[in-house]
């Protein structure tokens, strides 16, 4: 799942203004809420695919798989991991899966977590490891286990018609369902307007309350887009409105609410 603004490292442009990671790793880059973070890419080469479409997604839209594009196997990964965190003069705080689409679609995806967790312990005990994921993907048992294994859970809950902010139709009641089968999560909630919706709206915001109150997040993350989206007709909404929205989350959850 593509980062918050606030966990975005340096990338290449696409012609739109979205851009791709160029490979499996990226950065070290500060995050305001994580510190310093390392990330983890794990979709193939000069492809974005996620099991989401989302119009303001940073890496654009979804493409097809590019012609002769692999997944990275689960040695591929761990190997960059283990010589990125020897070359490094200091360690960063988080290795977080992110990256050019949903991390969970990886075809090895729980392979992959034991060994990046494999390397994290041998080399950089003190490094914690986080994945940003859409969850869609966390009622497969093998996936939600592997989810558990990891430090932070960082989910996608966005207010508005799912249809149109994630780009899919899906029954968010029981994507909320699955995600109460993880360990604590934090969930990121993008706010955005577009043509025909606002995820600012009451209406968007009443429903999204509902599901964060079932839910039951360790923290909830609210923002709006800071860069270019894939669809140039979305809009951030204003940050006097997102720090309202915030308010009302406070209201129904027992953790952190910030925005960024
Ligand atoms: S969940 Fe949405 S924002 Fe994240 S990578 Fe997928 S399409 Fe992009």
């Amino acid at each position: 799942m593509e980062p918050s603004a606030a966990l975005r490292p340096p990338g290449r442009p696409d012609g739109d203004g979205t851009f791709l990671w160029e490979g499996i790793i990226n950065g070290p880059v500060r995050s305001r809420r994580l510190g310093a973070s390392l990330g983890l890419n794990l979709v193939p080469p000069r492809s974005k695919l996620c099991s989401f479409n989302c119009p303001y997604c940073e890496c654009g839209f979804n493409t097809p798989k590019a012609p002769g594009a692999r997944w990275p196997s689960p040695d591929v990964v761990a190997d960059a991991l283990a010589k990125t965190l020897e070359r490094l003069e200091r360690l960063p705080d988080w290795v977080t899966f992110a990256g050019n689409g949903e991390p969970t679609m990886h075809p090895r995806f729980p392979v992959v977590v034991a060994r990046v967790l494999e390397v994290r312990d041998r080399r950089a005990p003190g490094v914690r490891v986080a994945v940003m994921t859409n969850g869609l993907a966390a009622g497969r048992e093998a996936v939600r286990a592997a989810l558990n294994r990891v430090d932070e859970r960082l989910v996608k809950l966005d207010p508005g018609p799912v249809e149109r902010v994630n780009g899919v139709a899906y029954d968010r009641a029981a994507v909320v369902e699955q995600l109460r089968g993880l360990e604590a999560v934090t969930v990121q909630a993008m706010v955005v307007e577009g043509p025909g919706y606002s995820g600012a709206s009451d209406t968007a915001i009443d429903a999204w309350l509902a599901a964060l109150a079932r839910l039951e997040p360790k923290a909830v993350q609210v923002y709006s887009i800071a860069r270019p989206p894939a669809d140039a007709e979305v809009r951030p909404v204003a940050r006097a409105r997102l720090l309202e929205i915030a308010a009302r989350a406070r209201r129904v959850v027992q953790g952190r609410v910030e925005v960024f």
